[in-house]
């Protein structure tokens, strides 16, 4: 199910995010957020499209006077800041960074006095020029010339790299915290999709043409990012996500894929524009990340499309089974990238197949021969042919 993550959920949360305060000394900014009781959180930055302070939480109420939409605005390194329920389990805040910046320190502090607020402290400072050159993926060592630097982005965005075999990403979705939609009969979606994982890895890793990462192999929840870097690391070939999903209509039933929606995807342009305003790169990073955008929709739509053919012959499909979604895991420009719901919990013929292990083989080698036909309709030679992309004149 995907909806819990676009829409947040109500939860059942009994912990109260109080306030958010912001301190500047010097090139630091102090984040404090405030709590009713002590919670465990997890902070940590990104860089790249856009620059944030991300810190995780578990799920709760919002519950800031003045700031009743859990949006606000920041002091210091900060922007600004959002709060959301990520999932039915979980909370983020997300904070906007005029800047790169580094985590130099973090810490709870129990209330000051009886009654009072927890805190969460996190110490972010500006991080330096040389931090941000790596992180974009840019050096000032190998800016002879712009056009250098333009064919070295281009190739390494359409020339994969030489390896003997394929790496595909599988995500389960979900996990840990956070089960997914529950089913008719009590499966928990992060399960099924856990198990898809791994059948999906065996018969990938059994043809000898691919290797297979998982994004969790065990019930734990890695974030939207976690899951996005695995695939960014490894410089996947192919993401694919794994999901079950839910409906209120009993009878409803049948796989989709799913690939980035335009609206998503020009959130992505737009954040790759404000992050690339700062450098003297500006003009190229742009140029780029709309080739980067629009070559990957085109492999993205193509994948499914080809996919849904494949999974035709496992199972029903829903009715206009190619949608498209805003969803952070297909949102890294690199890598082509799907999410499959694989049926519906919510139907009692689909729970079944969902949790039975013959359906799950048969539905697992549609997906492979998919992958396999995709590849195959690809070619090795598709990307030499630089000719087909139009590098605008500067
Ligand atoms: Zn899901």
């Amino acid at each position: 199910m995907l909806g819990a993550a676009l829409l947040g959920s109500a939860g059942m949360a009994d912990q109260e995010v109080r306030d958010v305060r912001f301190g500047v000394d010097g090139a630091r900014t102090r984040v404090v957020i405030e709590t009713a009781e002590a919670v465990d959180f997890r902070a940590f930055t990104l860089d790249g499209l856009s620059d944030r302070l991300v810190v995780d939480l578990p799920d709760m109420d919002w519950s800031v006077s003045g700031l009743e939409a859990g949006e606000g605005v920041g002091h210091g390194l900060v922007d600004g800041f959002r709060f959301f329920n990520n999932s039915s389990a979980s909370s983020r805040v997300v904070f906007e960074l005029e800047h790169p910046a580094v985590i130099v320190g973090q810490f709870a502090l129990d209330p000051a006095e009886p009654g009072g607020n927890h805190r969460l402290v996190i110490d972010v400072e500006r991080s330096t020029e040389d931090t941000f050159q790596t992180a974009s993926g840019f050096s000032h060592t190998s800016a002879g010339s712009l056009d250098s630097l333009i064919m070295e982005r281009v190739e390494a965005v359409y020339v994969p790299p030489e390896r003997e075999r394929r790496v595909i990403v599988v995500d389960a979705g979900h996990g840990g915290h956070d089960p997914g939609t529950i089913g008719r009969s009590g499966t928990h979606e992060s399960d099924v999709t856990l198990e898809a994982a791994r059948e999906l890895r065996r018969q990938l890793e059994a043809t000898g043409r691919y290797e297979v990462l998982l994004t969790r192999d065990r019930d734990v929840y890695p974030s939207w990012e976690q899951r996005v870097g695995v695939m960014a690391d490894s410089r996947a070939d192919l993401f694919i996500s794994l999901h079950a999903d839910s409906s209120p209509s009993a009878n409803t039933r049948g796989a989709a894929v799913y690939t980035l929606n335009d609206r998503a995807e020009d959130r992505a342009r737009q954040r790759g524009r404000q992050n690339n305003a700062r450098t003297e790169l500006a003009e190229v990073n742009h140029i780029l990340l709309e080739l980067e955008l629009r070559e990957k929709r085109n492999q993205s739509s193509a994948f499914a499309e080809v996919l849904l053919e494949h999974l035709s012959g496992s199972g029903p499909l829903l009715s206009n089974p190619h949608r498209q979604a805003n969803l952070f895991v297909l949102l890294d420009p690199r890598v082509p990238a799907v999410l499959v719901e694989m049926g519906f919990l919510s139907n009692r013929t689909d729970e079944s197949n969902l949790t039975s292990a013959s359906s799950r083989r048969r539905q697992m080698a549609s997906i492979v021969s998919g992958i396999d036909d995709y590849f195959a309709n690809r070619g090795d030679d598709e990307f030499a042919d630089s000719d087909t992309i139009a590098l605008p004149a500067r």
